[in-house]
Order: structure tokens, then sequence, then C-alpha cells
């Protein structure tokens, strides 16, 4: 849910902090591991007229009132979303953005990130470079995929070489197809339908793809596309902290009531807004319908799952 030119610094001091073990610094122990499915490199700030920071997004009135974000550049949105990582046992996460500054990420944190390419112009595309990422281990992952920030659909045959090269290597994929998002005049909320994907999985069934906010607030058209599409997985990023919370607790009630609740996995999407990283979690774990198991497949066993992690990742991540 996010467009810009990303720009990255080097953070000092952040390797240091994420290679300290917690028993070293005599903390508590960590909470269960946490596997975040939406992050984003961060890139200039928006800023208001004034020159501030924007405040972080509130639906349904546009910017939230009395939330500065704490972050004042990219280099601490970067500090502070490792810092986030490190307080929460986010032991790994889907990170999106453009390639050099995914790299830039990944080398300040290294194992802690799947890197995805952020598309929103797919006919920008340099496919060979794309390939020779994916060949080359640079990436690991397809997206996110914003078209939509763009009015295109993921049934416009521009996505296609994006959809036949994440099938080829067996790519997660993340895909921004909801109602929401930006409010750009590019944007356009009939192309983020659900349903318009039902075609693509018909063409690339090994299309191993996951949608951003379950489609928020599109439920419905979710519901029949995962359960038509059992390899269709979604995320619970945004919405976490952008929508009422009676508004996402009833959403998120209603995917559970129709049976996906290990389909469902947690993501931040927290972009300029390194603070989302908490409230996303917070918003999760007082879901007073979710029972401690639920909790633990949206955190971390459904995106284990979804990754294809192995177990001795798995035993790894669970190492206290
Ligand atoms: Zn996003």
């Amino acid at each position: 849910m996010r467009t810009s030119r990303l720009v990255t610094r080097c953070v000092l001091g952040v390797v240091a902090v994420l290679g300290t073990p917690f028993a070293a610094r005599g903390a508590e122990p960590p909470p269960p591991p946490i596997i975040d499915m939406h992050m984003h490199v961060s890139g200039p700030l928006p800023r208001t007229d004034s020159g501030g920071v924007m405040p972080r997004v509130c639906l349904p009135h546009g910017w939230c009132d009395g939330a500065p974000t704490q972050a004042k550049d990219d280099a601490q949105v970067r500090a502070l979303t490792l810092e986030a990582m490190q307080r929460n046992n986010i032991v790994l996460g889907f990170l999106s953005g453009p390639v050099d500054g995914v790299r830039e990420w990944v080398d300040a944190a290294p194992g802690r990130f799947l890197a995805g390419p952020f598309i929103a112009n797919p006919h920008a595309v340099d496919l060979d470079q794309l390939r020779a990422a994916y060949r080359g281990g640079q990436l690991q992952g397809m997206g996110e995929l914003a078209t939509q920030l763009a009015g295109i659909g993921p049934d416009d045959p521009a996505l296609e070489p994006l959809f036949a090269l994440a099938e080829e290597f067996d790519l997660p994929t993340l895909i921004h197809l909801e109602g929401i998002g930006p409010r750009e005049p590019t944007f356009s909320i009939a192309a983020g339908r659900p349903e318009l994907l039902d075609p693509v999985l018909k063409r690339h069934p090994g299309l191993r793809i996951y949608l951003e906010n379950a489609g928020f607030p599109r439920l419905a058209e979710t519901i029949s596309l995962m359960y038509m599409h059992p390899q269709v997985y979604a995320d619970l990023s945004t919405v976490t902290w952008v929508a009422p919370r009676a508004m996402f607790y009833e959403y998120l009630k209603r995917l559970m009531d129709a049976g996906l609740g290990q389909r469902l996995m947690f993501g931040s999407d927290q972009m300029w807004w390194p603070e989302t990283i908490d409230l996303g979690i917070e918003a999760i774990r007082s879901a007073p319908f979710l029972t401690e198991a639920h909790k633990r497949d949206i955190f971390y066993n459904n995106a284990a799952r979804f990754l294809r992690l192995s177990p001795q990742e798995i035993a790894r991540h669970h190492k206290r």
C-alpha cells in the first residue's frame, strides 16, 4: 500500500543490536516467533505542507489525528523497524522495495528478510534483470505487485510475464488486490477485485500468491477466491491499524468463521511508520474471538507453511 522512490542509508549499530543474544542483554525471554509477511524499505517520507512527517493513515478520514510517526527520515524508519523486529521476535520479514533498496536492508540484517521487488508499473519492469536477481539469490519473492495503484488489474496482459516468472521460480507472491489504497488519482478501486485473480490462477495453477489485507473490505469475493483456489493465502496487514478496530475484527471474524484461519498471515505493512508493527501485533493479540492456537497460526505457522520453511528453520526460529 505504498508508492515512492525508495532510498535507504546505512544505520550504524543495527547489526550489533540484532546480533546480541537476548540472554547476554539480561532481557526477558523473547515471545514466540513471528513472521511479518508485509514490510517495505523506506524512502522519502511523506511530508505535510509545513514540512513535518505525515502522520500515519487512518480510515475513514484519511490521516490519523494526534499520532505523529516516530521516524523522521528513512534511516530512522529502518532502525526502528529492526528494533521492532527484535522487540517482538519477528524472525523473518517479507520485504518489498526496489532491488537496490531491499539489498541494503538485507545487508544490514542478514537472514532476517525475504526480498521482493515492489512493482506498480508492470511496463517499466526489466524482466532480464529480475530473472538474474532470482537466479543469483538476491530476491526470493515476487511483489508487492501494486499495479492497482496505477489502475492496472491482475488480469491485464502486462502482468502475465510477472506471474509466469513467479510460477517458474516458485516464488511467494504478494499482491495488492483490495478495496483500499493510497488516495491518488491513478489508484483504481475496480482494479482491486479479488475475483480478477480467478482467470490468472487458472492459467497459472502453480502460483503461490497471497492477498494484501485479505481483499478488505471485499469479503465475499475473497472467500470465493480462497475456497476455489486452495493455494491462495492472505495477509492481515494494513487493515490491522488503518481501519476502525471493530470493522477489522468483524472482517477477521468472518474469515475465521469461513474456515480460513489457517491461510491468514500477519503482516505490518509498516511503510514510513514503524510503530505500526506493534499496533498490528497488538490488534491481533487482543482479538477476543481468537484462541492462542489461532494467533500462533496467524503470527507464524501459516506463513511457515506458505513459505515452505524447513523443519530445521522452524526449530531455529523457536530456539529461545
Ligand atoms: Zn505494502
